[in-house]
């Protein structure tokens, strides 16, 4: 996969430096610029990429580091964790509490065409979301307030039968604000511990459908906003992500489709967009393909 292009490309800078006789600023240089291209390539936000170049530059001051000291750590440390920011939102998402009943609404991408590689693989995750925590003693249940695309309430109810999971949706009503109040007020009443809202993928031009989720999200008031994104979407990420996070307050990232042929930087720069944390990877199409997202190894993987 690309990601893990970026994550040679990185590996291969580092030890270009690390065989470099003495390491000088123009040895630094070379190296920040190598790694700044690599994460440019892998479309990571240009203002993202500035960021880290600037805050390596900042820590690594090699006038002030004296003779003794293992440059060549200190600048791979600094790295090592200029990625992990990249990725780190810097807080924890809320997290739902086992027996307590709370409200987690998706939001994400639709592509303009019918090819699923334009989709977040939102109901997907939501199916995912569900299964993960039930298999843990929860009792999540799926709402669809997605009225939007048609087959969204059948994929949704499909999903759901194969995993055992309630689910509330309408093949007649057309106001998802209605569907949506309907299935939590519902599920609240069964004692259902983790309600799940799927609400229309849309983009930010359309700004019909961004009011139509901002009213979902006024009526439900969920405890957590899920952002869902393909990690294909690439350099639209950013301002994609940004634009949900202005209109309803996402709390957390899940990056679906990492099995794929992603680059990989649209996800860094979905984190940056919204300030918030990814929570989960998406790895694969079944239910078990799910994994939760963990900073630290996941760098340590990328950079292998
Ligand atoms: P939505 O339109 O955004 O709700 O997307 P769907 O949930 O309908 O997913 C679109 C397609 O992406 C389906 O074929 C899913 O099986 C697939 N999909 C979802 N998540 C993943 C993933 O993590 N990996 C792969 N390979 N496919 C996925």
């Amino acid at each position: 996969m690309v990601l893990a292009e970026l994550g040679g490309s990185i590996s291969r800078a580092l030890q270009r430096m690390n065989n470099a006789p003495t390491i000088d600023e123009k040895v630094l240089g070379e190296l920040i610029n190598e790694i700044a291209r690599a994460l440019l390539q892998a479309d990571v936000d240009f203002k993202v990429v500035a960021d880290m170049r600037s805050n390596i530059k900042k820590i690594v001051n090699l006038d002030d580091l004296a003779a003794g000291h293992n440059k060549r750590k200190i600048i791979q440390q600094a790295v090592f964790n200029e990625l992990c920011k990249m990725l780190d939102a810097g807080k924890p998402s809320y997290t739902p509490k086992k027996g307590k009943p709370s409200v987690t609404m998706f939001v994400g991408l639709q592509g303009s065409c019918i090819c699923w590689v334009q989709c977040s693989g939102k109901t997907t995750t939501c199916t995912k979301y569900a299964h993960y925590y039930q298999k843990k003693g929860w009792k999540p249940a799926l709402v669809c307030a997605d009225t939007f695309r048609a087959g969204a309430f059948d994929q949704l109810k499909q999903n759901a039968t194969k995993a055992k999971i309630p689910f509330y949706g309408s093949y007649m009503e057309s106001d998802p604000v209605k569907i949506a109040l309907e299935g939590v007020e519902r599920f609240k009443e069964e004692n259902c511990d983790l309600i799940i809202v799927d609400t229309s993928g849309r983009h930010k031009q359309e700004a019909a459908l961004f009011e139509e989720m901002r009213q979902v999200y006024e009526a439900t008031k969920p405890d957590l906003v899920i952002f869902v994104m393909d990690s294909s979407i690439g350099q639209a990420a950013f301002n994609q992500a940004q634009a949900f996070k202005q209109s309803v307050s996402v709390g957390a990232v899940i990056v679906t489709k990492m099995d794929g042929h992603a680059k990989g930087g649209g996800a860094l720069s979905a984190v940056a967009a919204t300030k918030s944390p990814i929570i989960f990877i998406g790895t694969g199409e079944h239910m078990d393909e799910f994994e939760v997202f963990d900073v630290k190894p996941f760098v340590s993987r990328l950079l292998g």
